[in-house]
């Protein structure tokens, strides 16, 4: 019998077009299917609450789909170098593959990780299961990194885009002896206090979901995505980001899934809705390009000279905790906000307004807004995180400019205009009108009292005006360019 090849699942959690795994199934041996759960390896980057949480249900799901093949999961805590190591060593495996991490401190380890098992002589191999275009193989004419998004998606569209994705594996020949698992629960992976019920109710984790997911966008939403992407009260994207971020599902097979439409009609991309939602996924690979080519990013600004904003203070955390809970008085902030915290997601339409006004109304760091949505996101992802954010704050490639301000009540009044979406997530404004919704304290006092609020009560009163706040933002900007 061939020796076995120890199969490392990392953010790659499927079955279907697994490049390392299909690999794996062509040595031809038995194939342990390995999951370790190394906190430390993640760099100061450790998976965040509600990433956990997802972690958590897409490895349950995952097991299942194994178990259907007759096949297992070994799932082990502690480095991973050191665990593949011991497994190695444990099974008399030669050989350990897996789908590549973008990460700068996943980046490292696993180089690290490849050089130790050489060293064993024990084939370590990695390849490209995440992005249809990895970032070490993309430069501009110069020999650098893109910087603007549309040459970058432009020269990436001109390479050409494979249509081929792999089968489901339909079989995993399995060792006559599983080395010793560690259960799921052991990971303690899931929130000891009771915050996840919304995610439970909104989500389901793991490769089925992901199909369901695209099945059903494809079907009913992609053609339309260009004219509903930004209402937040509709379903008009695809929720597929979680599912992207854990590898439930790649890029290949949405790509793969909206070309097979075209057949009939032989154009490619079918809608104006398909060409904008495939150039979404570009800004995807765009982040990861971003990523890898600028590492210092998730905690540094690209462009170096915004080091120097002259953020306002917050001594008592008040103002970063109002954003927080929800509580900021701009309804259509307090929604966004308690979206994420209710189900582990939020619109990107929203997600800009919300970034846009801690970061310009409250002038507090970007940094601390993407820590939030690192802990609170269950699409949390490194690279996507860093360049919204960035983008947000002008500070990031292609950014938008800091002088651009988004005022939240005609941002509200124009993508949440009836309030719909206000009102299903602040359950205070409920009875409020369209006309005030976006603007309570504006509405008058009988108007208030017919809605049953008391501003100041219920709901807070703007923490800050935003007339007053754009001022002092496009001051403290003027402040960073006069000490360039
Ligand atoms: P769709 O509109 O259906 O788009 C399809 C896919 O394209 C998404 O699933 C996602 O993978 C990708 N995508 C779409 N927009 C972007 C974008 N602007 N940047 C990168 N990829 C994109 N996305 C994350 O996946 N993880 C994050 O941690 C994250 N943090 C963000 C923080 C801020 C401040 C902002 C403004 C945006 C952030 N985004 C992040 C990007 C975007 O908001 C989400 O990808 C999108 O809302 C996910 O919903 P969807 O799957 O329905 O997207």
């Amino acid at each position: 019998m061939k020796p076995p090849i120890l199969y490392w699942f990392r953010r790659d959690l499927r079955l279907q077009d697994n490049p390392a795994l299909q690999k794996a199934l062509e040595g031809g041996g038995p194939i342990i299917p390995v999951y370790i759960h190394d906190e430390a390896g993640e760099g100061e980057w450790k998976t965040g609450g509600a990433s956990r949480w997802w972690l958590h249900h897409s490895l349950v799901s995952l097991r299942e789909s194994l178990a259907k093949l007759n096949s297992r999961f070994i799932v082990r805590a502690g480095a991973s170098g050191e665990v593949l190591e011991e497994l190695c060593e444990e099974t008399g495996a030669k050989a350990v593959y897996w789908n590549r991490r973008y990460e700068p401190a996943i980046i490292a380890r696993d180089k690290q990780i490849k050089q130790s098992l050489r060293d064993l002589e024990i084939e370590g191999e990695s390849f490209n299961g995440a992005l249809l275009f990895e970032p070490h193989t993309i430069e501009n004419k110069q020999g650098r990194p893109f910087q603007v998004f549309t040459p970058y998606w432009r020269h990436c569209l001109a390479k050409g885009i494979s249509e081929n994705t792999s089968a489901r594996v339909k079989k995993l020949p399995h060792p006559n002896e599983w080395p010793k698992s560690e259960s799921l629960d052991d990971l303690e992976l899931l929130p000891l206090i009771n915050w996840t019920d919304g995610f439970a109710e909104n989500w389901e984790p793991g490769e089925t979901g992901a199909l369901k997911s695209l099945k059903v966008f494809v079907k009913s939403a992609v053609d339309e995505y260009e004219s509903k992407r930004d209402f937040p009260h509709i379903v008009g994207t695809s929720q597929l980001s979680p599912y992207l971020h854990f590898g439930e599902i790649s890029p290949q097979q949405i790509w793969s899934a909206l070309q097979k439409r075209s057949e009939a009609t032989g154009v490619f991309p079918t809608s104006k809705g398909e060409q904008v939602y495939l150039s979404e996924i570009g800004w995807r690979e765009f982040a990861h390009h971003l990523l890898y080519h600028f590492p210092q990013t998730p905690h540094a600004p690209l462009r170096a000279d915004y080091e120097r904003f002259p953020w306002a203070s917050d001594p008592d955390g008040a103002k970063l905790r109002a954003w927080q809970r929800g509580l900021t008085g701009y309804p259509i902030v307090d929604a966004g906000m308690r979206e994420l915290w209710h189900t582990g997601w939020m619109h990107n339409r929203v997600r800009m307004i919300v970034a846009s006004f801690l970061v310009k109304h409250l002038r507090l760091p970007w940094t601390l807004g993407a820590a939030w949505f690192w802990d609170t996101l269950v699409d949390a992802d490194l690279a996507s995180n860093t360049l919204g954010w960035q983008w947000t704050a002008g500070c990031g490639a292609d950014a938008a400019p800091f002088f651009r301000i988004f005022a939240p009540v005609n941002q509200g009044e124009k993508f949440d205009k009836n309030g719909d979406y206000v009102r299903k997530w602040i359950p205070e404004l409920a009875k409020l009108g369209s006309k005030y919704i976006q603007r309570p304290w504006e509405a008058p006092t009988e108007v208030l009292e017919a809605a049953e609020i008391e501003l100041g009560n219920q709901y807070p009163h703007p923490i800050v005006d935003h007339t007053t706040a754009r001022k002092e933002a496009l001051a403290a900007f003027q402040q960073l360019r006069n000490s360039k």
